[in-house]
């Protein structure tokens, strides 16, 4: 039966020592965080980091704009928080509406105030093999949970399932540089199945329920950072659990895993800018 990685447990802790940290500092970090439109999954994520900023001292600030804001008054907005010495972080959550482009918005942000890791110069850096300002949250969230636990990654196999900009096309780059050996898999590769089959480590990012116990290879570790209700309304991820637990020595659960991590690593990240802008 498979050792739990245990996101919650990991973010108390590392929550915990943060809060340490910033109770010491005189001014504190600021992170302010652009919804446009209300979409409900995305109001609920912003509200989380909003209240797990203030929780940890952090001040937060949501600005919410209407879905037909035009895309020269959101990037204004940017210049002006860039701007601003009393802002430490800048998000922008995603998705935007489609007249607004997002990588316009992206790129309009500072690199020192870029908390999620995704502007142009920062995803340069990490591909060209220099340190960015920050990785982005939701890879570097699944490399702590990996090394909290000691699991080792050099000369590993780690077969990642889904490239997007968020997970898994950062996350390949991330595992790279800890001497990993990455294969990036997607919706258009075959023999999916028997590409999972020689993984050490698994880490599934498609936003749909693909991954199968029978699918793996005993003792592997498995990361599974999809998360999506399925038919009944039930918070599911991409790993089928109950099946994968009897095969793989790791597994993470959703909801517990990752979600937590990611969260974690926003709050890290905002620290982390805050302490680079004074040095
Ligand atoms: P995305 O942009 O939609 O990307 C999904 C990726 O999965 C794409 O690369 C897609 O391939 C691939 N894919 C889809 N169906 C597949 C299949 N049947 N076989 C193989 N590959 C397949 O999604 P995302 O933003 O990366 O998010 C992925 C999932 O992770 C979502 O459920 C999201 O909610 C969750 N997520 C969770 C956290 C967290 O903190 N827990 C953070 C971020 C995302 P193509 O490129 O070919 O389309």
């Amino acid at each position: 039966m498979a050792e739990i990685l245990d996101g919650k447990k990991l973010r108390e802790k590392l929550l915990g020592d943060l809060k340490q940290q910033i109770d010491k500092f005189q001014t504190k970090p600021s992170l302010v965080v652009i919804l446009v439109g209300d979409n409900p999954a995305s109001k609920i994520y912003v509200n989380n980091k909003k209240k797990t900023a203030q929780n940890l001292g952090i001040n937060s600030q949501v600005i919410n704009y209407p879905a037909n804001i035009t895309e020269k008054e959101l990037l204004k907005k940017i210049d002006e928080l860039n701007n601003d010495k009393s802002v430490t972080a800048i998000l922008v959550q995603l998705p935007l509406p489609e007249h607004i482009s997002k990588e316009n918005v992206i790129n309009a942000i500072c690199p020192y105030k870029d908390v999620d890791g995704f502007t142009p110069y920062n995803f340069g850096k990490l591909f060209s093999g220099a340190q960015p300002v920050v990785y982005p949250c939701t890879p570097k969230g699944i490399l702590l949970l990996l090394d909290e636990y000691g699991i080792k990654l050099k000369g590993k196999h780690a077969v990642i399932v889904g490239r997007s900009n968020i997970v898994g096309k950062p996350l390949s780059q991330m595992l790279l540089n800890r001497d990993a050996t990455v294969t990036v898999c997607h919706s258009c590769s075959e023999n999916l199945a028997d590409i999972i089959k020689t993984a050490d480590i698994v880490v599934s990012a498609a936003g749909k329920n693909i991954i199968k116990g029978k699918m793996l290879k005993s003792g592997c570790v498995v990361i599974d950072v999809g998360i999506f209700k399925d038919e009944n309304g039930k918070t599911r991820g991409d790993v089928d659990f109950e099946s994968a637990s009897q095969v793989a020595s790791y597994i993470s659960p959703v909801p517990g895993g990752v979600g937590p991590m990611t969260i974690t690593s926003l709050m890290l990240n905002t620290v982390e800018l805050f302490n680079k802008n004074l040095s």
